[in-house]
């Protein structure tokens, strides 16, 4: 290998490097300083190992050939980060669509090898024959290219990225829509939609056919091939391949799986209702709200309401802990998982550790309070389709009104936002709403403007004042929720508890990490009203407030709550009533491979 050359490969892969990673800060928001570095390095490897089979084989990387793939490869890899980051920066506080990129840098190696291969084979399989091969590697090519024309063509005619909502449109859109859809375009656009896909054709067909002067080295051919079959799973086969895990592929599995799951829990629904009774007592005479707030990754030792901390990191509720003729915080809630789907998936239904039910076939607190009378509202500051929402989004859609501010147009992505939606209910009715916060997410930085920023520089990470400062914003929220619902919702009363905990300096893995990561805040927030009318689930609940509690659990607290009768109502786990029967020792987390007991920290 001449000294060029070696020149020529290292900055060529240097280029390559430096222009994805380019586009990844630049078109993506929100950083953690963990994640730029896992993604710089994620590139120079991606982009080392693509540049191999070329300058092993000495071809050129200014060979027509080789240029046609890296423009197209980048094309690929840029289209979804960039269209998403134009049309959400203003509304999301962070996203990071990180595997588009190294998709695109290694779909370079990956048909480049290719070519480098075939074109060793043409002297021994023939011309013809060689042909048709890159014909393929063509027709391969243009697939993805298309994928990234759509999402342009969307973009202009939208001024939108194709998202889950767009994705399950087009699902469920039969042949005649389809038609009525595309006959809904001017003729001239038509045309200009099949002269762009033509010319994508055509252009990639061509270019996978463009002839290699050089003849590539033997070394080179043999690394082309053992490269191009090698990496074949890793870019293209299964679920975690890469490219399955673009942000369009990701999107349209996603959709396809939750519209699966969603058929299944609906086709359930009439099963688990069936026999569902549920009489509410001591009911309040005027309309009248409840309000749930789940909590993102809160560990109660960060909040001043419940440990003694430098910080007063819940101003709010400290104050409200001192009245305690209306407000009860427990002094020992834990999680049931350190994970958000699993532990919602039993928060929100009758599923516990102890019953085993399937989460499908058990009844969920929306079942109980729409039944009992209430309009249910779900207004939510997480993902609506994805992996970890799926569950919670099953349960949510049974909602009378589901929103996310994801999907609404100009709402910026902080859980204060979640308040515009409570304008929209009627006080008239009795109402029960869940306030699904991002709370105290990873980047801890990213959940709260600025301006709310107490402690530490704004806009500079420092994870631990970040997230005592996203925990001062939850309470901020909390408050303006509480009041507001008080003033103009005649709320009965509020409960607020966070899914899981978190260590702010400590990464989170999905195995169990220890106690930190599930002791959790829990408060009950209760109004005149709610007392006189149910004075005994008050009394009771302030009776049990230092007993033991897994959020498990939460589906009988709700009920309590309520105050209902109900044939899916087990009393014994009701922190609301004298009926409860869990103790420290009795009491199972961590998906019910741990006991409370092993807490030593917390006796
Ligand atoms: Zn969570």
């Amino acid at each position: 290998m001449s000294g060029i050359r070696i020149t020529e490969y290292i900055v060529a892969t240097i280029i390559i490097f430096a222009a994805n990673y380019a586009i990844y800060l630049l078109f993506n928001k929100g950083l953690a300083r963990n994640a730029k570095k896992l993604q710089m390095r994620r590139y120079l490897i991606a982009s080392i190992l693509s540049m191999l089979p070329l300058a092993l084989s000495q071809i050129p990387v200014t060979s027509a050939a080789m240029l046609f793939n890296a423009v197209l490869a980048i094309f690929c890899g840029a289209t979804f980060p960039v269209i998403y980051h134009i049309c959400n920066h203003k509304n999301s506080p962070d996203h990071d669509h990180r595997i588009d990129l190294a998709y695109g840098i290694y779909l370079f190696g990956w048909l480049t090898s290719l070519r480098i291969f075939i074109s060793a084979l043409e002297p021994i399989i023939g011309n013809i024959a060689a042909t048709v091969f890159y014909s393929l590697t063509g027709l391969v090519a243009f697939a993805v290219t298309m994928l990234a024309i759509v999402q342009w063509g969307h973009f202009f005619i939208y001024h939108s990225c194709v998202d889950a909502a767009g994705i399950q449109a087009a699902q469920d859109t039969d042949r005649n829509e389809a038609n009525e859809f595309i006959k809904s375009f001017p003729t001239y656009t038509i045309a200009l939609i099949l002269f762009v896909i033509l010319i994508a054709f055509a252009g990639c067909i061509a270019g996978e056919n463009i002839t290699i002067s050089n003849r590539p080295t033997i070394v080179g051919i043999i690394a082309s091939g053992i490269w191009a079959i090698s990496m074949c799973k890793y870019i293209w086969i299964g679920k975690r391949s890469l490219f399955s895990r673009t942000g369009l592929v990701r999107t349209y599995i996603d959709v396809k799986e939750y519209s699966q799951q969603s058929k299944l829990y609906i086709d359930e629904m009439k099963t688990r209702l069936a026999h569902l009774t549920v009489t509410p007592k001591n009911q309040e005479e005027k309309p009248h709200t409840y309000i749930m707030v789940i909590g993102e990754s809160v560990s109660k030792e960060y909040v001043s309401a419940f440990s003694d901390i430098e910080h007063n990191s819940s101003p709010w509720l400290k104050e409200c802990k001192a009245d305690e003729a209306h407000n009860i915080f427990f002094a020992h809630a834990y999680s049931c998982a350190n994970q958000t789907v699993p532990t919602l998936e039993r928060v929100l239904t009758e599923r516990n550790l102890y019953n085993n039910k399937k989460f499908h076939e058990s009844v969920s607190i929306i079942d109980i309070a729409r039944k009992a009378g209430y309009t249910t509202h779900w207004y939510s500051n997480q993902g609506c389709i994805g992996v970890a929402d799926t569950s919670v989004t099953l349960v949510a859609k049974t909602c009378d009104v589901a929103k996310w501010t994801e999907q609404e147009v100009n709402k910026v992505q902080y859980d204060g936002s979640l308040l515009d939606f409570l304008d929209e209910i009627d006080p008239t009715k009795n109402n029960f709403i869940v306030l699904h916060l991002m709370g105290s997410h990873f980047n801890f930085i990213n959940r709260y403007p600025k301006e709310a920023t107490q402690w530490g520089e704004p806009g500079i990470q420092d994870n631990m004042l970040n997230y005592l400062n996203s925990i001062h914003y939850t309470d901020s929220v909390l408050k303006k929720a509480y009041e507001y619902a008080k003033e103009r919702l005649n709320l009965s009363a509020m409960l607020y508890f966070s899914d899981h905990g978190c260590i702010p300096d400590k990464r989170r893995v999905p195995q169990f990490d220890g106690f930190d990561f599930l002791r959790i805040p829990m408060s009950l927030h209760c109004t005149d009203n709610y007392i006189s009318h149910h004075r005994e689930r008050f009394n009771t609940f302030k009776a049990n407030k230092n007993l033991y509690f897994t959020n498990d659990l939460m589906y009988e607290v709700i009920c309590g709550l309520l105050d209902v009768e109900s044939s899916n109502f087990n009393l014994e786990n009701s922190l609301a009533h004298k009926e409860y029967v869990h103790t420290r020792d009795t009491l199972l987390t961590n998906n019910g491979q741990t006991r409370i007991n092993e807490d030593m920290a917390e006796r």
